[in-house]
């Protein structure tokens, strides 16, 4: 029986998706969540706001829109 070794503390590199509000599957831009940049905000079609950003979905095939928040 091996018995496995305590993982160190140390710092992990977290990678958390912005995952598609239009169908919820689709990884549409991956953050880091160690940075310090402002988090950035999705924009749906129809929205009155206008999206600087857009991505494009590639489970769905829609148009996302983005900007950051400030
Ligand atoms: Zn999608």
């Amino acid at each position: 029986m091996i018995a496995t070794k305590p993982q160190p503390k140390t710092h992990q590199h977290q990678k958390n998706y912005i995952i598609c509000p239009l169908c919820r599957t689709g990884k549409l831009i991956f953050e880091d969540a160690d940075a310090d940049d402002v988090p950035i905000r999705l924009i749906l079609p129809g929205s009155k706001r206008k999206a600087k950003y857009h991505v494009k979905c590639d489970v769905c095939k829609k148009q996302v829109g983005f900007s950051f928040r400030s």
